[in-house]
């Protein structure tokens, strides 16, 4: 892939439908355009409109483009926006209000909101495997906008104000996985543990009961933040600092660029600051590339907005 040096230099390459529909069956078929409907590579393109592809299994026969079964279906955008806004998304370093993005592609705010949570939802999942080693793990509050107000104007649950409980493990010199959790009870953090890192490894936390549960299955080593204790030499160095670390990125990614935040989008904005910082050593065209590589399945405006 050409390499980018500006967002202006980005945009004029994809400058047009085609150039981004090319890039797409590439990124997505890697030459080999397979049909979305029963995955045979027996198709062909259309000679009259070569966006359009049939596939020539007897029982199948269905016409498709490279947007079908994607993120893209049914969009009425075109793709040079999506692309640009793809790519806004992926490289800048801390994401982009959906303001700001209305204003730079010219779409309204609604249709940016929308557009900014579907390809969040291309950024997620990008760590799938386990993590290993020495892993920190830790539990903070994320969303709203409390810290702004003046505490008489603090709300402590429901409302405008309200924050939600993540919890977080990061491997150390690795990849970051948060989880958004009703709250930190026994139940909801033996099971998001399990989903993060790997048996036999280390697993190092405050002294939060809640992981009395899970810690049978890992080697535990904890740090009494309660007693100001910070770092603590044992066979290892015990510390959390760098999933503290990670949060204070997460939380000015979150609470320097939105307005506000709710419990039940939160996951996306977790999923979109772990993408950046999972692929923080990967060039600004190979995280955008890895961003359109997962752009399987749709997220409906309904779906969104529905409570
Ligand atoms: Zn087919």
């Amino acid at each position: 892939m050409k390499t980018f040096k500006s967002i202006l230099e980005f945009q004029k390459h994809f400058n047009t439908d085609e150039k981004c529909r090319e890039f797409l069956e590439l990124q997505r078929w890697n030459g080999t355009p397979a049909c979305p409907c029963c995955g045979s590579v027996n198709v062909k393109r259309f000679a009259t409109n070569n966006k359009i592809f049939k596939c020539k299994e007897k029982e199948c026969r269905q016409k498709f483009s490279v947007t079908v079964g994607t993120i893209y279906e049914n969009s009425k955008l075109p793709l040079t926006k999506w692309f640009l806004a793809t790519y806004i998304l992926s490289v800048h370093s801390k994401g982009i209000s959906s303001l700001q993005l209305a204003s730079w592609l010219g779409i309204t705010q609604k249709t940016a909101w929308h557009l900014n949570h579907r390809i969040r939802k291309m950024l997620s999942n990008n760590a799938p495997e386990l993590l290993e080693g020495i892993c920190e793990i830790d539990e903070t509050y994320v969303g709203g906008k409390e810290s702004n107000k003046h505490k008489n104007k603090r709300t402590s649950k429901g409302g405008i104000g309200k924050k939600a409980m993540v919890l977080g493990a990061i491997q150390r010199e690795g990849k970051v996985k948060t989880k958004v959790i009703p709250q930190t009870n026994i139940e909801n953090i033996t099971e998001a543990v399990k989903e993060f890192i790997a048996p036999d490894s280390i697993m190092v936390t405050d002294e939060h009961h809640a992981y009395n549960r899970v810690k049978n299955l890992y080697e535990h080593k904890t740090i009494n933040h309660r007693q100001k204790q910070y770092v603590r030499k044992d066979t290892i160095l015990v510390h959390t600092n760098n999933i503290e670390g990670y949060w204070n990125i997460l939380k000015k990614q979150i609470n320097g660029i939105h307005h506000f935040v709710s419990p039940k989008h939160l996951q996306r904005y977790c999923d979109e600051s772990a993408f950046r910082f999972n692929n923080r050593e990967a060039l600004q065209d190979e995280r955008f590339a890895t961003a359109l590589a997962n752009c399987e399945g749709t997220l409906q405006y309904k779906t969104l907005i529905t409570k």
